[in-house]
């Protein structure tokens, strides 16, 4: 890597994933830590949104607390491009000189930046699920899972700018909203042609699957190996009723294939934060873990008094979940009248 003048680099910037004109989830988490560090190094909290018509957009951002929003509006930037969106983003780095650069690690997350980052000549790492900043030097440390789970690793970028992440969706605090916030819209002086983009967009097919929204789940309720078949899902399912609640799993249990890989929890499925989870026989894995052990409230339902989901359950119910779990439906229903 080239050696940089890191002096000039300043404030911190959130990319402002957009699809179909709809900012991600993942922007407004974001958001909410990016302005926590912000604070802390008493510095800019700004964005880059792409896209075409975004003008609600910029709006929603700045309600969420974004001092400047940078935007390119463009009929070729309506859709995600490698080439597109890497092309502008480090033309406007280099322009503007971010010190931290925060992109949330979805699948177009994932793939727009490392070539940013490899553009810019600068360090990434993929994936946080914490980020702080040194008090003694300002420089950000970023904290991932490595080795499936089994070591948290911290990672700065001493020498290159901007200090790049990808950031996992689910992990950090949402932003608050508040309209009355005023903020700046800041076009990028670009230029971007047809020969610029080697891809080409035929068509978004949105699978027809179930759309299962765990990130934003209030009441979790998942089941590992402990359910012995797929029907043991239905008993969970009457449960999720009862609260409005969205069903989870184990990687086990999905393995089995007794349920989508989009319901699995952990670290190679999502990570959320509810205000309560229900672990129904479920051992608690640490890759299990790490995926729902920031959640407000824990119950585990387990057969074995010595299963490890114990260690992080607020409450913890030793018996068999074919029983417990009904008895938890009736006593709601008795609440509830
Ligand atoms: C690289 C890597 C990534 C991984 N990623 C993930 C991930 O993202 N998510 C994930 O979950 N796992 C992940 N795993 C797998 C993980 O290590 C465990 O294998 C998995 O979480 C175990 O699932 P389980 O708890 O459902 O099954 P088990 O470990 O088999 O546990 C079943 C539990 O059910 C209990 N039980 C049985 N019958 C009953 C009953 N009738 N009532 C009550 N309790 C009962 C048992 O006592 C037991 O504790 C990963 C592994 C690796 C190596």
């Amino acid at each position: 890597m080239g050696k940089q003048d890191i002096n000039k680099y300043k404030n911190i910037w959130v990319f402002a994933e957009q699809r179909h004109g709809k900012l991600m989830p993942v922007v407004v988490e974001l958001v909410g830590e990016g302005r926590k560090l912000a604070k802390e190094r008493n510095v800019e909290l700004n964005a880059v949104l792409l896209g075409e018509n975004i003008e609600e957009m910029t709006k929603e951002l700045i309600a969420y607390g974004v001092q400047n929003v940078y935007t390119a509006d463009h009929e070729l930037l309506k859709n995600y491009t490698t080439d597109g969106y890497t092309k502008i983003i480090s033309e406007a780095i280099h322009e503007y000189k971010p010190e931290i650069m925060l992109i949330g690690a979805t699948h177009i997350g994932r793939d727009l930046a490392p070539r940013i980052a490899s553009r810019v000549d600068t360090g990434l790492t993929a994936d946080c699920t914490k980020l702080e900043i040194d008090p003694e030097d300002g420089k950000i440390k970023q904290t991932r899972p490595a080795f499936g789970g089994n070591i948290m690793a911290t990672i700065v970028c001493p020498e290159n700018r901007p200090q790049m992440s990808t950031v996992r969706p689910g992990v950090m605090d949402k932003a608050d909203v508040d309209n009355s916030r005023k903020g700046n819209i800041v076009p990028l002086n670009f230029s971007i042609k047809k020969e610029d983009i080697r891809t080409e967009v035929l068509e978004i097919v949105k699978s027809d699957k179930e759309i299962v929204s765990l990130i934003d789940a209030n009441f979790i309720i998942s089941g590992g190996l402990g359910l012995q078949s797929p029907d043991g899902f239905d008993l969970l399912k009457q449960l999720a009723e009862k609260l409005d609640g969205v069903i989870g799993s184990s990687r086990a249990a999905v393995d089995k294939g007794w349920i989508d890989h989009s319901h699995q929890v952990g670290q190679t499925g999502v990570t959320v934060k509810p205000n309560i989870y229900f672990a129904c026989g479920i051992s608690g894995a640490i890759q299990h873990l790490a995926g729902m052990n920031q959640s407000d409230i824990i119950i585990a339902i387990n057969k074995d008094p010595n299963a490890p989901i114990f260690s992080v359950a607020d409450y913890g119910i030793v018996g068999d979940l074919f029983e417990v779990v009904p008895q938890i439906i009736s006593q709601l229903d008795s609440v509830r009248g």
